[in-house]
């Protein structure tokens, strides 16, 4: 029944009482007045009509009293039960339903409600079905993923990670998932250091791989750390939302690095005699005792000499590097005077600086510098090798600078000046890489010099730069504790 009829029948019937009562209330006063009001023949009549006036009375009120609770609560009913099933829906319980019957109003708009409830949990249902297949699919992906890769939040909690990073990290994938990332690696070496390098201030990319230890067997890893952002909509700034920590497995890499640093040290080696052998038998030829060389053969002879000469120095070069590679450098320091080592790279540059009439100066103040605990060989070996690339890279007939200086915090700084070509700013850092030469050069060399001498300076914990101009020339210094 609707509302409108259950207001039409109510109001109605009590209209129909007060009718009922006013007629009964006339039929009395017509009962009064058409009989004395005292005589016995009135009494019956008059004492039915008022029963019958209090019956309907009650009833009136009977009926009033009822409209007035009943009603109220009849409308209000389904508009709580409604209230209540919205409320359901807004939490997401997409299972609720409403069962109104007996209102005609709110019966259509129950049975509206419980089919958009229905078409709520089919979508809800389905969007969720949806996004598990595809966080299915990413987890899929990630544990196919041959190299160890673990994401993070910005809060730094482990968001996923796949077997290869926990069969690296020996961890369980529910003892860490969702956990804080700190914590676990309080109990985990590897984590700690990967989340140090993480958020630590070093450069990432600087970092020495990591040496791990897993399935019988030693690998190398180089970890790459990136920061994942989310573009800005609508001109915002992009949002950071995490990170992603991925370990490349470089073991491959690692061991044909090896094979090709003992290739080359065996090379180097064995070439070392045979070169040797030439150098000697060179110099019995030059022998005026065995006999004089026509002037073509003397030519020859020392084009001979320069070549092989060159070809010994590639095979130190190649030497020095392949110990540096395979981590067997061994420093034997010894206390040195900056000066011994100023005169060693002299000496051994003298020839080809009197060749190209270059004039060798040197900067000593002698009673202002202490003394070095070096392996002296190798800071000879480097400062014979910077003095040999002032000489080359600058023209004939100039001059170059070789000298030493103490800094007031301790250090002292050996350096080679020259007034050649420069080096141009691009290819400061990448002079110092292995075979790096820079374009254009035509001075013939290996592009080993710098790197391995950069080595040699940086297992004696010193630096080695460079400050080069074009046209104007460049100052190596060695910077070593003195
Ligand atoms: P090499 O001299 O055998 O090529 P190095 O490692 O000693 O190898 O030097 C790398 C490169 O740096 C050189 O090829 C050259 O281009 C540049 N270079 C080094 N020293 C100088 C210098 N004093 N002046 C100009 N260029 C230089």
């Amino acid at each position: 029944m609707n509302i409108k009829a259950k207001l039409t029948i109510g109001i109605g019937v009590l209209v129909a009482m007060i009718i009922l009562l006013v007629a009964l209330s006339v039929v009395n006063l017509q009962i009064l007045t058409a009989t004395e009001p005292d005589s016995p023949a009135a009494a019956p009549g008059l004492n039915r009509a008022l029963l019958w006036i209090a019956i309907v009375g009650i009833i009136c009120i009977g009926i009033g009293i009822t409209m007035l609770i009943r009603l109220p609560s009849s409308i209000n009913k389904p508009i709580k039960e409604l209230t209540d099933a919205i409320t359901e829906i807004a939490n997401h319980n997409y299972e609720k339903r409403l069962n109104i019957k007996d209102n005609q109003e709110f019966s259509v708009v129950s049975e509206n409600f419980n089919r958009m409830a229905q078409r709520l949990a089919d979508y809800h249902a389905s969007t969720l079905a949806q996004m598990m297949s595809a966080k299915k699919y990413m987890e899929t992906i990630i544990n196919s993923l041959s190299d160890p890769i673990i994401g993070l939040n910005n809060e730094m909690k482990i968001l996923f990670i796949n077997d290869e990073a926990l069969n690296i990290l020996n961890l369980k994938r529910e003892e860490i998932l969702n956990q804080a990332a700190q914590d676990i690696a309080l109990r985990n070496d590897l984590l700690r250091r990967l989340i140090r390098e993480l958020v630590g201030e070093h450069p990432r990319e600087k970092q020495e791989p990591l040496k791990i230890y897993a399935d019988n067997k030693e690998s190398y890893f180089q970890a790459k750390y990136m920061t994942i952002t989310q573009p800005g909509k609508n001109g915002k700034a992009p949002e950071k939302k995490g990170y992603v920590i991925m370990l490349k497995n470089i073991t491959e890499f690692k061991e044909l690095d090896s094979a090709k640093t003992t290739f080359i040290s065996t090379i180097s080696h064995e070439l070392k005699t045979p070169l040797s052998a030439i150098l000697m038998s060179l110099q019995l030829l030059e022998d005026k005792r065995i006999g004089a060389l026509n002037p073509e053969q003397e030519d020859l002879s020392n084009s001979i000499k320069e070549n092989t000469e060159r070809l010994l120095n590639i095979t130190s070069e190649l030497l020095n590097m392949t110990q540096v590679e395979a981590g067997k450098l061994q420093l034997k320091p010894k206390i040195t005077k900056p000066i011994e080592l100023i005169d060693y790279a002299i000496k051994a540059n003298r020839v080809q600086a009197e060749k190209f009439n270059i004039q060798i100066e040197v900067e000593y103040p002698e009673d202002k510098i202490g003394k070095l605990f070096v392996d002296s060989e190798k800071i000879a070996w480097v400062l014979t090798n910077l003095l040999s690339n002032a000489i080359r890279y600058s023209a004939e007939n100039s001059r170059v600078i070789i000298g030493a200086c103490q800094t007031q915090d301790g250090y002292i700084e050996l350096y080679v000046q020259d007034f050649g070509k420069g080096i141009d700013p691009r290819y400061h850092k990448s002079i110092f890489d292995h075979y790096f030469r820079v374009p254009g050069t035509k001075t013939q060399g290996s592009g080993l010099g710098l790197s391995i001498s950069r080595d040699f300076v940086e297992a004696h914990s010193g630096t080695l730069t460079v400050q080069s101009e074009l046209g104007k020339g460049s100052t190596f210094t060695m910077r070593l504790k003195a």
